[in-house]
């Protein structure tokens, strides 16, 4: 069999973090003191692809950004991080997507998303990406694009037998059903299972039962639910019980971009690792974004490979 080229490859957004640190997360009208602020680059694709890169997996990157410093400061963070910049379009007189996170001491966060420059990407990027989609073992998407450019990946990469995984974040209500049933691993976290499919999830019962519904009821292939510091509930087909997959107790310092640290990490244990079963797989993949909540920031809190315990790796 041809050796994939690539092994993860993402097609989705750049956000520029504006990161501001505060006792609490402010309520409406309300002015608050912070403690810190930082810059980073973030956004879910970037993210994502960031994740899979640090652990060691060859990555490549799908996306647009503005010709503005926070551009050029993608460009060097994907290539300090073991992603391939072939398919990244620089969009004249538009700005890199902004992602405004307030952090509170609890770790809880808020976020406002403008997308700029990711607004830009368009079907035919992903066609003219389609020898690197190809070429890659793993697709990763989420929602902070447009839904027709991630639908022509998805396509694409089921047409391939490359393997994808969807985590449509932000969740959106309202979805095309192509966007349930094409992915191999549809992944969404509590908020995300909610919108998804209209019943309460905040407990492992509750995303069992969401699970089932995605599953049984939306005809996804297979479904994962994170679900914080309870892991996550994984259903691996139609038919299948639901199984819980627990993590490590942690003290959370900042939850931002855990679900991406726990999305890139599954991505990359999927490509080094496909001997794995799934469960153990989202085992690791729980216990690297438990690592994660651990560091503040958001890219800079994902562990490299040498970071991790050798049963890790
Ligand atoms: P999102 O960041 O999308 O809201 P979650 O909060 O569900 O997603 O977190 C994703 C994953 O990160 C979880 O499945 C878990 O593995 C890990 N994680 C998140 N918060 C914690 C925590 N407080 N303690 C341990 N692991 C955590």
């Amino acid at each position: 069999m041809a050796q994939s080229a690539l092994d993860v490859v993402v097609v989705g957004s750049c956000n520029t973090d504006f990161l501001s640190y505060a006792p609490h997360l402010p309520k409406e009208g309300e002015t608050l003191t912070g403690s810190k602020f930082e810059t980073g680059c973030g956004g879910k694709g970037a993210n994502q692809c960031v994740a899979a890169g640090k652990l060691g997996a060859k990555t490549a990157m799908i996306t647009k950004i503005g010709d503005d410093i926070f551009g050029l400061e993608f460009l060097k963070s994907f290539k300090a991080n073991n992603v391939k910049c072939d398919h990244i379009g620089v969009v004249k007189g538009v700005s890199t997507g902004v992602a405004a996170i307030s952090v509170a001491d609890n770790g809880a966060n808020c976020i406002i998303i403008v997308p700029g420059a990711n607004n830009s990407l368009t079907t035919e990027d992903v066609e003219a990406a389609e020898e690197t989609i190809k070429s890659s073992k793993v697709l990763v998407c989420q929602n902070e694009i447009s839904l027709d450019v991630t639908l022509a990946a998805l396509k694409l990469a089921r047409k391939q037998t490359v393997k994808c995984i969807f985590n449509p974040a932000p969740a959106q209500a309202g979805l095309h059903s192509d966007f349930f049933t094409i992915p191999d691993i549809f992944c969404v976290n509590e908020t995300e299972a909610e919108i998804m499919t209209g019943s309460v999830v905040n407990s492992v019962e509750s995303a069992i039962a969401a699970c089932k519904i995605l599953v049984e009821n939306k005809n996804c292939r297979s479904v994962v639910i994170t679900l914080g510091s309870n892991g996550c509930v994984y259903q691996a087909k139609k038919g299948d019980e639901p199984m819980h997959i627990g993590t490590d107790k942690v003290f959370a310092v900042d939850t931002t971009g855990a679900g991406d640290s726990f999305i890139g990490s599954l991505a990359f244990f999927m490509c080094k690792f496909p001997h794995l079963s799934m469960a153990e797989m989202l085992k690791r993949a729980n216990k690297i974004a438990a690592r994660s909540v651990t560091k503040r920031g958001t890219q800079v809190s994902f562990p490299t490979a040498s970071e991790l315990p050798a049963d890790l790796y």
